[in-house]
């Protein structure tokens, strides 16, 4: 029986070492997520906790007895740890180092004294604490990937439960000195629970990490990385298959000149004016949408609060923009742009004809000396509108 027992902890222990594989593998191909190393430093304590265990159930002497505890309570503490650092950006070495210091003092004590069935009754209070802890913070994390997430949740409860019963057991023995590692049903439950919960959490977490890496380049498809607005394609695909209204209206901007900026004071220079005028397009109260066509070409999606609303909020954000200074490397560039708007229709206006509508005003901006808004004629003008900006 002894045996089984033992080939079923070193089994344990090497299970959690793969899991310890596995996870070193992942931070290193995405080391920004830092929580991933934090977990493998948890379970650097607890795999060493294992085999020493191993060992105390052959030799129950103190100091092993003392060793393999605290480790395992730091390692779990440091799982702990890696959970909040997951959901809550929390740093972990703060609350790691202050829950370990609590468990292994209550745990240590009472073992150095000789009760080692209090310290395996406090051991498995405390594992379950922290596995119980763990399974709450990626529950209300699962937002994330709500699938592997929840599973998670489901393995840490569950072998929570299990050292629950370990406790439970040693309790109900009313010893509070063993002489030997505790030895009934729960305790191989638990390790069988274990042996699962540490296999089932290594695949859920590949999982996750799938899952975070795709939203991670799905978010990077979509964002232009000059100006952190969204890029084109992001705004088709937010608004390339709506029908415009005449609530609706499409604004595009072009800064004037804009080559000429870059020739005179360099490309960094025409980059910081791209950016700066990002920042005031952010920044404009009123714009549904903003991205950046390409260039130094952007578009906005604005819901029109009342008649000419659009063409006040383009006019505005021009004004501001043309009173502004550069200053980049200490030269002062003063720069102007020129918007184009087109309002839909009651009747709905796809989304490309909103966006050539709108270019064909700026065009008209541009033709009429720049540093202006323009508005696309509507509707039974539209041939009028074509007319005039082809003269
Ligand atoms: P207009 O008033 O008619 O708009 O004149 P313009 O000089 O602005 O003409 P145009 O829009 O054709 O010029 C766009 C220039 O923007 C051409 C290109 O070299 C430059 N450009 C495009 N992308 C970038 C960028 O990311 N950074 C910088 N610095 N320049 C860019
Ligand atoms: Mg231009
Ligand atoms: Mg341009």
């Amino acid at each position: 029986m002894m045996l089984d027992y033992r080939t079923l902890l070193v089994s344990l222990g090497v299970s959690a070492f793969c899991l310890l594989l596995t996870l070193l593998g992942t931070w290193m191909a995405r080391r920004r997520d830092g929580f991933l190393l934090t977990w493998v430093c948890g379970l650097g304590f607890i795999v060493p906790g294992i085999f020493s265990y191993a060992f105390y159930t052959e030799y129950p002497k103190v100091q092993l007895g003392v060793l393999c505890t605290s480790l395992m309570l730091t390692g779990f503490a440091v799982i702990y740890a890696a959970a909040n650092q997951f959901c809550r950006n929390q740093a972990p070495l703060r609350p790691a180092s202050q829950w370990s210091a609590a468990s292994i003092a209550m745990t240590a004590t009472p073992m150095a004294l000789g009760y080692d069935a209090i310290a395996f009754i406090s051991l498995n209070l405390w594992s379950a604490g922290f596995l119980f802890a763990t399974a709450f913070r990626y529950w209300k994390g699962r937002r994330e990937a709500v699938g592997p997430l929840s599973g998670m949740a489901a393995l840490y409860a569950l072998t929570g439960i299990s050292f629950l019963l370990c406790a439970y057991m040693l309790f109900a023995e009313g010893r509070w000195v063993l002489g030997h590692a505790p030895d009934n049903w729960a305790e191989n439950l638990n390790i069988a629970m274990s042996i699962a919960g540490m296999t089932g959490v290594g695949a859920m977490s590949l999982m996750v990490q799938q899952a975070r890496i795709t939203e991670h380049h799905r978010r990077e498809s979509l964002t232009d990385p000059l100006t952190g607005l969204h890029n084109r394609r992001a705004l088709f695909e937010l608004h390339g298959s709506q029908m415009f209204t005449h609530e609706m209206a499409v604004i595009v901007f072009d800064i004037d000149r804009f080559k000429s900026i870059n020739d005179q004071h360099g490309h960094a220079t025409g980059d910081a004016v791209i950016r700066a005028l990002a920042h005031d397009l952010k920044s404009a109260v009123g714009l549904n949408t903003t991205a950046r066509l390409g260039g130094e070409e952007f578009s906005a999606v604005v819901r029109t609060a009342a008649p000419g609303y659009a063409e006040w909020l383009a006019e505005r954000i021009r004004r501001s923009f043309a009173e502004r200074e550069h200053q980049v490397e200490g030269v002062v560039v003063k720069a102007t742009v020129s918007a184009g708007v087109a309002y839909g229709l009651p009747e709905g206006r796809d989304f490309e004809t909103m966006l050539s509508a709108a270019d064909g005003a700026l065009y008209t901006a541009k033709r009429n000396g720049r540093n202006r808004v323009d508005i696309a004629p509507i509707a039974g003008d539209e041939r009028m509108g074509t007319e005039r900006t082809s003269a």
